[in-house]
């Protein structure tokens, strides 16, 4: 049993000072990040991967491809233009094939780069990084935007605030522009702009992405990588001992200290680390990687760029902070080809080779039948049993078709509508039909029945549906 002095004292909240209740706070103020610029191997890397990227995505939307925008999801229409290709709302199986696919090629090149994708490809990482460029430009150098903001309110500072936002904004007003021009003609939408004739959906979704960029780009940042993305949250589970990773080598690094670069170090009890900060001042999310790996990091690199220059002026061996992998570290061998690697790989050719036969084996037209339920069958004066059905028929090429209708399945069996259907790119025909069998030929109550709809072109565009024909079943 407690004893009285052992219990813990029950504490009314009303007695708790304000200043107190202040220390319960959860929230936890960000510190700004003030990121020193740095050139190496591993940011030229990252120019080579960002800016194609960056190209693409402003570019894309301007060529044509035929008489029409290469790129474009035209929602109204509820057609989306990739290249030469025309894909319809009932093609979504393509695009689930897509998201399957590139969801194991990450979890496969993160299992064996780690985050690669998150350092030199994701957009936040290539936008951010745009926006950083724009800063240093107007700010300055890492002190001197330090010393900008401590300083007090003058005309100089208000200039380069407000050309720094200026240029934020035009950089978000551009990518959001961009997005929107991938779903309403950009020339269009250009036009739209320079006249002020805009459409009010246009000016939102413009304005939403515009405030998003210069948001996520300008003020958020790192913010977004460690609070608002779940892949920064799951991709642990993808990581193993093999796996690359940016890594400090303490082995080589401690004890760190500061010395004059003609003193040899072990003589001083010193490893290789000179404690110069650098590596923490160019980080994005302002992490220190000498405490080991941390779900901050994004796997950019530029703390190794640093780090090697550092290397470079101090005449030790690069590679202080390196790619590498847990097992590299503790001295073990490591493994590149593993159970996991070839499982992700295997999946992913198996859904490649899916999505490519889906793919090739699509046919640009799309029939489909309804029966009409009201009545099972009529029964003529001649002996003739009629069933109607409603028969639709898409072209979903990019020509305009003509179509001729044929059933079959029974003997005997007349439409009364087969003549041939003209049909542009994009347009539905609506049929309403009537099939008409003598009694005799009737092989059961029930009997099956195929429509096939066929193109005149060469080659022919076919396509095929089941039915099914009532009636009194067959003559007895
Ligand atoms: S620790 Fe290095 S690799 Fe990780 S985010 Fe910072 S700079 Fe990039
Ligand atoms: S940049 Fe290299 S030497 Fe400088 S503190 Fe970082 S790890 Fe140490």
């Amino acid at each position: 049993m407690q004893n009285e002095s052992e219990q813990i004292p029950v504490v009314e909240l009303d007695s708790i000072a304000p200043a107190e209740v202040a220390e319960l706070d959860l929230y936890q103020k960000r510190e700004k990040i003030y990121t020193r610029q740095i050139e190496g191997f591993f940011q030229r890397i990252r120019m080579f991967t960002g800016w194609p990227l960056l190209a693409g995505y402003f570019l894309l939307p301007w060529f044509s491809w035929g008489d029409r925008q290469a790129v474009l999801f035209d929602l109204p229409a509820r057609q989306f233009h990739i290249l030469g290709l025309t894909f319809w709302p009932q093609d979504l199986i393509l695009l689930a094939w897509i998201l399957v696919i590139a969801a194991f090629c990450l979890f496969f090149f993160t299992t064996l780069f780690g985050r690669v994708w998150c350092g030199y490809s994701c957009p936040q990482t290539v936008w951010t990084s745009i926006f950083m460029w724009i800063e240093q430009k107007t700010e300055g150098s890492r002190n001197q935007r330090i010393k900008l903001d401590a300083s007090p309110w003058t005309a100089s500072k208000a200039i380069r605030k407000s050309l720094k936002h200026a240029l934020w904004l035009a950089v978000g007003f551009y990518t959001g522009f961009t997005f929107v021009g991938y779903f309403i003609p950009v020339k269009e939408l250009g036009f739209q702009f320079f006249s002020l004739d805009w459409h009010p959906w246009a000016i939102f979704w413009v304005a939403f992405f515009t405030l998003a960029t210069y948001i996520n780009a300008g003020w958020m940042r790192e913010q977004v990588c460690m609070y608002m993305c779940p892949y920064a949250r799951f991709q642990a589970a993808m990581f193993d001992h093999n796996t690359l990773i940016v890594s400090y080598d303490p082995t080589r690094g401690e004890q760190r200290g500061s010395r004059k670069r003609t003193i040899d170090p072990a003589t001083k009890g010193l490893g290789d680390c000179i404690d110069c900060q650098l590596c923490v001042q160019v980080c994005p999310t302002g992490i220190d990687i000498r405490d080991g790996l941390q779900y901050e990091c994004i796997g950019c690199a530029l703390c190794i760029d640093a780090c090697n220059s550092i290397m470079k002026k101090m005449d030790y061996a690069p590679n202080l902070i390196s790619y590498t992998t847990e097992n590299k570290l503790q001295g073990k061998p490591e493994k590149i080809i593993r159970p996991k690697v070839i499982a992700y790989g295997i999946a992913i050719s198996i859904f490649v080779a899916l999505f490519l036969y889906v793919l090739l084996s699509r046919v640009p037209l799309e029939l489909d039948v309804i029966r009409d339920r009201g009545q099972l069958y009529v029964e003529k004066p001649n002996n003739m049993i009629e069933n109607t059905y409603t028969v639709k028929i898409l072209n979903m090429d990019t020509r305009e078709q003509a179509y001729v209708l044929a059933v079959s399945g029974l003997d005997g069996l007349t439409i009364n509508n087969n003549k041939v259907i003209s049909l542009h790119p994009g347009e539905i025909a609506e049929l309403p039909l009537r099939l008409n069998v003598p009694r005799s030929r009737l092989l059961a109550a029930n009997n099956v029945i195929i429509f096939k709809v066929k193109s005149t072109s060469t080659p022919p565009l076919v396509a095929e549906h089941e039915s099914r024909f009532l009636g009194p079943g067959p003559v007895k």
